[in-house]
């Protein structure tokens, strides 16, 4: 498929006139940021948008997940944002657009290439590409635009604290608060606000840890069970995800977490040089070098933690 540019993706969104847009599974602050950014910007156009996603948007992202209620109808322009693969998109969706996606928007190494390809894998987070995307369709950012670019790009580096974080990525989060983007609020929704339930599922996922390969690995599991006693809804994992790599020494974390189906869901969190992307890739999933995932059958659990393992021991040899 095409690469394309920032020019040539803002000529196609503006050359139509009913848009959908798609966001991935699990979905976090920058598929949602990016895919209302561009909502709330093509509605300035006047054009009739929807965002959708196979699972709900998180009640956190009311401020930004709103006036979504246009029908693009049987035959809409499909824009995919911050999906790297079609997979991501849930079995719903796939069926229907496998092949009709025309434009995906990116910024994962794993990035599958399926459509018409605006994939900047130095850019920390996709809202910094849709950032430029609607500068050059001159559309001026407003609060909702603002709001929703600040949500991605702060979610996607960890409040600005991760290595894909550039000079660049604070002169498009100064330009967005110039802007109206309520920074202040954002981050305390994002990174200070937890709830009660949330505390004691993260108590309860830390007291498993186990550590390997003499304290550079650390597992750490989420059962059903402790989802289901802590009281937390199903929602957003990044921060748990994170938990284990802050160990003194780690330079890989791995968590676990069981989903409904039985499943689990594994998050891979890595320090440099270890890519977290490449060893997932093993297992069918992706990401980026320092954050990837991937899912392991119920099945196969124990089978696939050990070939996980005894992959992560090979990577760390020499370190
Ligand atoms: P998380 O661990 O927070 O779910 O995901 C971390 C990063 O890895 C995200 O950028 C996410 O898109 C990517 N990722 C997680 N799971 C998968 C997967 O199963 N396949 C692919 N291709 N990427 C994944
Ligand atoms: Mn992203």
């Amino acid at each position: 498929m095409n690469k394309i540019d920032e020019k040539s993706a803002a000529r196609l969104l503006r050359e139509n006139d009913n848009i959908l847009i798609l966001t991935h599974r699990n979905p976090d602050g920058d598929t949602i940021g990016s895919g209302f950014a561009l909502l709330h910007a093509l509605k300035k156009l006047g054009k009739t948008v929807k965002v959708v996603c196979t699972d709900p948007f998180p009640e956190k992202y009311g401020y930004i997940a709103h006036s979504n209620n246009d029908d693009v109808g049987e035959n809409p322009y499909v824009v995919a944002v911050d999906v790297a693969d079609m997979e991501l998109i849930g079995a719903q969706y796939r069926a229907k657009y496998e092949h009709g996606v025309k434009l995906c928007i990116d910024h994962h190494i794993s990035n599958k290439e399926f459509a018409e390809n605006l994939c900047l894998r130095s850019c920390s987070a996709t809202c910094e590409i849709i950032y430029d995307v609607i500068k050059a369709m001159d559309v001026e950012i407003d609060k909702s635009v603002a709001d929703s670019l600040y949500t991605g790009i702060a979610t996607d580096t960890g409040c600005f604290l991760f290595s894909s974080v550039t000079a660049r990525t604070h002169i498009i989060a100064a330009d967005l608060i110039e802007h109206g983007a309520d920074f202040f609020e954002i981050n305390r929704i994002m990174f200070e606000t937890k709830s009660l339930g949330y505390f004691k599922l993260e108590a309860a996922a830390l007291n498993t840890v186990e550590m390997h390969c003499g304290g550079k690995c650390a597992f750490m599991t989420v059962t059903m069970d402790m989802q289901k006693q802590s009281g937390t809804k199903d929602g957003d994992f990044d921060g748990i995800a994170g938990l284990p790599r802050k160990i003194e020494g780690v330079l890989v974390a791995v968590t676990f977490r069981e989903t409904k189906d039985g499943n689990f869901k594994v998050s891979m969190r890595s320090h440099e040089p270890i890519d977290s992307s490449k060893i997932c890739m093993n297992f069918g999933g992706g990401g980026h070098s320092r954050a990837a995932g991937c899912t392991f059958e119920k099945e196969a659990l124990e089978e696939n933690k050990k070939k996980l393992l005894s992959i992560i021991e090979t990577e760390l040899k020499g370190i």
